[in-house]
C-alpha cells in the first residue's frame, strides 16, 4: 500500500504556530533538504528524498530472500531476485511520480502553482500554493491522479494480454497455483502482472474516502457543492477519522497488520489537521492584510554586524527588522534570519551579506488570504506592508496564524468586506 497526498499549503502559517506544531505531518524545509532533484516538469522539481534509498535496499532485501521461498527448486539466483525487485520498485514509484503530475498538471490548469513533488518511502507528495478555489476544480485536481493510474493499469493490462495471449493470461488470474508461480519466475511477464496489480490497487487505495488520500478531497468537493466549504471539510474529515478508527482497530486485532495501524494514525492525524488549516483558512476569508499589520520596531544598518545590531536593538518580540542604508530601505531580515546570521558567521557578519533584498509587500487592503499564500510561495515569513509610499509595518505567517486563531474563537472581531 502506498500513500500519496498533495497538500495545499494555505499560505502555510500553520507550521510556525506552536499549538498546532505538534501534530504537524507537513516536511518541514530542513528536512526536505535531504533530497535531490531529478528532473524538472514544466517547471516543477521532482525530487527523491534521501530516505527513499531505504526503500530501494528493502526491496534488493526481499528480492534476495523470498526469491528461494517462491521458486523452490525452480532457481532463480539471489542476484536476480533483488534485481527484480529493486526494477518493479523504481519502476513503481514511476507511476507515483506520473500520478503526482497528474494532479500538479490539471492544479496548474487553473492557476495553482505547484511547488515541488518529493517521492517519499510511502509515497509521493505534491506541494501546492494554495488550495483550488471553486469545487469542480479541487474535484478534478483530485481525479487526475487516481485517473493517471486507472490509465496505466488498462495499457499495462492490455500489454500484459497481448504479451501472455487471453486464454493463458485468464488461466493463470484464476489459478491461484499459476499466479504464484508467474510471479515466482520473475521475468518480464511477471512484472508486467506486478505492475498493473499495483497500479489497479493505487486506485483503489487513494479512493478511500478519508484525507489525505485523494478520496477524500473527492467527497469534500462534492459536498461542497450542497454546503459550505467549511462544514464539507468537517464532514468529510469526520469520516476519514472514522475510517482510520477502523484501520487502527482491525490492525490491532489482526496479527501483523502494523502498517495498517500506521496509515490509520496517520490518515487520522491528517484528517485533524486539514480540518484545522481549512477552519483557518475560512476564518481568514475577506480580512484585510491591515488587520494583522504589525508596527515595525528598530531598523538595522545594512553596514553593521550582527553583533552591533542585537546590542543595539535587543532581541524582542519582533519578527522582522527593515534594513535601511543612509536612510533608504534596502532589505529585511526576520528575527530567525538574524539569529542565523550569528550562528552562521558570528557577532562579526555583516547585515548586508544575510539580508533578504527581495522584500514581499503588500498593501493594507490586500486580502489576508492572498497574503498568505504569497508568502509561502516566496518561502518568505515576513513581508512589510506599503502604504503611499511608506512603510507602515510588517505582516508575518505567525502574525496571520494569531489572527486566524482569534477569529476562529471568536469571529465578530474581524471587519470584512
Ligand atoms: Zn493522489
Amino acid at each position: 500500500m502506498m500513500v500519496d497526498w498533495y497538500i495545499g499549503r494555505l499560505g502555510g502559517p500553520y507550521t510556525q504556530l506552536p499549538s498546532y506544531q505538534a501534530t504537524n505531518l507537513l516536511p518541514t524545509e530542513a528536512t526536505m533538504s535531504w533530497s535531490l532533484k531529478l528532473l524538472t516538469v514544466r517547471g516543477i522539481p521532482v525530487r527523491v528524498h534521501a530516505s527513499f534509498l531505504l526503500v530501494v535496499l528493502w526491496a534488493a532485501y526481499i528480492g534476495f530472500t523470498e526469491r528461494g521461498a517462491l521458486t523452490g527448486a525452480a532457481g532463480v539466483g539471489w542476484l536476480h531476485g533483488a534485481a527484480f525487485m529493486v526494477i518493479f520498485v523504481l519502476l513503481l514509484f514511476a507511476c507515483v511520480v506520473l500520478h503526482e503530475l497528474g494532479h500538479s498538471l490539471v492544479a496548474q490548469l487553473f492557476g495553482v502553482q505547484v511547488q515541488d513533488i518529493t517521492l517519499w518511502p510511502i509515497g509521493g507528495m505534491a506541494r501546492m500554493s494554495k488550495l483550488p478555489e471553486r469545487p469542480y476544480q479541487e474535484f478534478l485536481i483530485s481525479a487526475a491522479g487516481p485517473a493517471v493510474n486507472v490509465t496505466l493499469a488498462l495499457a499495462l493490462g492490455a500489454l500484459a494480454l497481448a504479451w501472455i495471449g487471453p486464454n493463458a493470461l485468464l488461466r493463470t488470474l484464476l489459478t491461484p497455483r499459476l499466479l504464484t508461480r508467474a510471479m515466482a519466475v520473475m521475468d518480464g511477464q511477471s512484472l508486467l502482472l506486478l505492475l498493473t496489480f499495483n497500479n489497479a490497487s493505487l486506485v483503489l487505495f487513494n479512493l478511500i474516502p478519508a484525507f489525505p488520500m485523494d478520496g477524500g478531497r473527492l467527497l469534500r468537493s462534492f459536498l461542497a457543492v450542497f454546503m459550505p466549504f467549511a462544514q464539507a471539510t468537517r464532514v468529510a474529515s469526520m469520516l476519514g477519522q472514522s475510517l482510520a478508527v477502523v484501520m487502527i482497530v482491525a490492525g490491532l486485532v489482526s496479527p501483523g497488520a502494523y502498517l495498517l495501524v500506521l496509515i490509520g494514525l496517520f490518515v487520522f492525524l491528517s484528517a485533524w489537521q486539514e480540518r484545522q488549516q481549512t477552519l483557518t483558512y475560512a476564518s481568514l476569508t475577506g480580512v484585510r492584510v491591515r488587520q494583522a499589520t504589525q508596527p515595525i520596531g528598530p531598523q538595522l544598518y545594512a553596514l553593521e554586524t550582527a553583533g552591533e545590531a542585537i546590542r543595539r536593538v535587543g532581541i524582542g518580540p519582533q519578527v522582522a527588522y527593515l534594513v535601511t542604508d543612509g536612510g533608504r530601505l534596502v532589505g529585511m531580515l526576520s528575527r530567525h534570519e538574524l539569529l542565523g546570521a550569528v550562528r552562521k558567521g558570528g557577532p562579526g557578519a555583516r547585515i548586508s551579506q544575510y539580508m533578504r533584498r527581495d522584500v514581499v509587500q503588500f498593501s493594507p487592503d490586500d486580502l489576508l488570504t492572498l497574503a498568505a499564500e504569497r508568502l509561502a510561495q516566496r518561502q518568505a515569513s515576513v513581508g512589510v506592508v506599503v502604504e503611499n509610499g511608506q512603510v507602515i509595518g510588517a505582516v508575518s505567517r505567525l502574525d496571520i496564524a494569531r489572527l486566524a486563531e482569534v477569529l476562529e474563537a471568536f469571529p465578530a472581531a474581524a471587519t470584512r468586506e
